[in-house]
């Protein structure tokens, strides 16, 4: 590929040392999606700050821009950076993890047997590297935003703050939640309502103006943490805890981030405590609108559908880890026919959001054996603009998902030599059948390049990985002896 390594050296110093001075991104083929995408070739951007100050042809930019630093792409291909919509940066240690005695056979199962036993196990240091193990792999697959979904029954309070410790020690961006549920008793129920508040209000009280008037207002004032108010699912919520939520997100002016109807077992759960299914019962409950995010929404009628369009209520969708659960395929055609706002997750899976999309490119398919369903640039839009458009959520004035003028400095970087024309229509085509993971080199969020050349800036990977495996092995002694509750 050819890098000028001291240049790219100088800018990295420059972007994390001196972030207002703008840098300039030459020779790349620039795709720059958004309402107009577009595919510039031999393309360039200005870098001010965390934002694209301008975009065009390196002849232009060099030309209007002669003295700032330049980071020669070298012909690589440069796309706005990936967001993922529900993840949960707890899970990380279940890997590899042996459970207990027979195989889970559904997702209550699942839940029971393995992710109640191994959150009930994390320390406080358990979650900070659980998730600086996630936000490695999230740097590496240039991956910037993520909206992550926690739990860790038996550490609650502080663990958000631990979190956002360890987003920012990456460089990277996150709405964090504690996930409130009934099914560890009334205590931990009332702690994880704390822990959300608690963690909303730090953040209200962090927020700080410029302290001079020659910095950015956006950027000084975008913090890279925010916050929604995480509930588990209505089959672990009673409609005492759901109208404690309620009261306390509105206090601190939360939208809510819950899993919905993932398996037919929360349809039946809330059918037998309500008569109603689990989008009514959300909805009467005052859990749905447009800051909610509902994971999942695999069993959903056409009335629920209405209704999530009709609130403006968000739903992300995550098909490896539905495929892995076998609890079957959403209707994310149809919601999106109804007007319903779907965007992409990965459910703790990896933070490759390409692997995501090619599974929900694949697995739609598969599912109404139509070979037209689901089609490429479907995958993209939820990918990209529907992404961008649910991080307004958490941060209003971001701009994802394009590349242009005011859009954050969010990239991502890929050594990908096509073999067939590449044009701004066909791009969807190409990321879903021509790139592998491998071709990620850099990852820029907010101005700040974040790994170069395949390697981290920001974070110890090397020392990231030897304590976690250190740390998840005890973990699973624990699960597996039994002595956590
Ligand atoms: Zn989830």
């Amino acid at each position: 590929m050819g890098y000028n390594g001291r240049k790219v050296w100088e800018v990295v110093t420059m972007a994390t040392e001196t972030p207002n001075r703008p840098w300039l991104i030459t020779h790349a083929r620039l795709a720059t999606l958004g309402d107009d995408p577009g595919l510039i070739e031999d393309g360039a951007l200005l870098v001010q700050g965390a934002h694209i100050a301008a975009v065009g042809t390196s002849t232009e930019l060099t030309t209007r821009y002669p003295a700032p630093e330049r980071w020669d792409a070298a012909g690589q291909l440069v796309l706005p950076a990936s967001t993922c919509a529900h993840t949960h940066f707890y899970g990380a240690f279940a890997r590899g993890m042996a459970i207990p005695g027979e195989p889970a056979a559904n997702l209550p199962q699942i839940l029971e047997r393995l992710w109640w036993r191994l959150d009930k196990a994390l320390t406080l240091e358990d979650v900070r590297y659980s998730a600086l193990v996630c936000l490695v792999d999230a740097i590496h697959h240039g991956t910037t935003t993520l909206i992550d979904h926690h739990a860790s029954p038996t550490s609650i309070e502080g663990s958000l703050d631990v979190i956002a410790g360890a987003v920012q020690e990456a460089g990277l961006r996150a709405s964090l939640c504690y996930e409130v549920t009934d099914r560890d008793g009334p205590e931990r129920a009332r702690a994880g309502i704390a822990e959300n508040v608690r963690f909303a209000q730090s953040l209200t009280s962090n927020l700080r103006p410029p302290i001079s008037n020659l910095q950015p207002p956006i950027s000084n004032l975008q913090s890279p943490i925010s916050a929604s108010f995480g509930l588990h699912a209505s089959l672990t919520l009673s409609d005492e805890t759901l109208a404690d939520c309620v009261a306390s997100a509105g206090e601190v002016g939360l939208g809510f981030h819950i899993h919905v109807a993932e398996d037919q077992a929360d349809q039946e759960d809330s059918l037998s405590k309500s008569g109603q299914r689990v989008v009514h019962r959300l909805h009467d409950a005052g859990i749905l609108g447009p800051r909610t995010v509902a994971a999942h929404c695999v069993h959903v009628d056409e009335p629920e559908i209405a209704l999530l369009a009709e609130t403006g209520t968000w739903v992300t969708h995550q098909p490896r880890s539905n495929m892995n659960n076998g609890v079957g395929v959403a209707p994310v055609e149809a919601m999106l026919r109804a007007g319903v706002n779907v965007a992409l997750g990965n459910d703790g899976f990896s933070n490759q959001m390409f692997a995501e999309m090619k599974a929900a490119y694949l697995v739609h398919k598969l599912w109404q054996r139509d070979p037209r369903a689901m089609p490429g640039d479907v995958v993209m839009r939820l990918a990209y603009a529907h992404n961008a458009r649910l991080a307004r959520v958490f941060w209003p004035d971001l701009r994802l998902g394009e590349l242009c003028e005011g859009a954050a400095a969010d990239l991502v970087f890929l050594d990908y030599a096509p073999t067939t024309p590449l044009t701004a229509g066909n791009l969807p085509w190409h990321l879903l059948f021509g790139l592998e993971a491998s071709a990620i080199t850099a990852t820029v969020c907010a101005g700040r390049v974040l790994m170069r050349d395949r390697r981290l800036l920001t974070l110890d990977e090397e020392g990231i990985t030897a304590r976690s495996r250190e740390l998840a092995a005890a973990v699973w002694d624990r699960v597996s002896r039994g002595t956590v509750v």
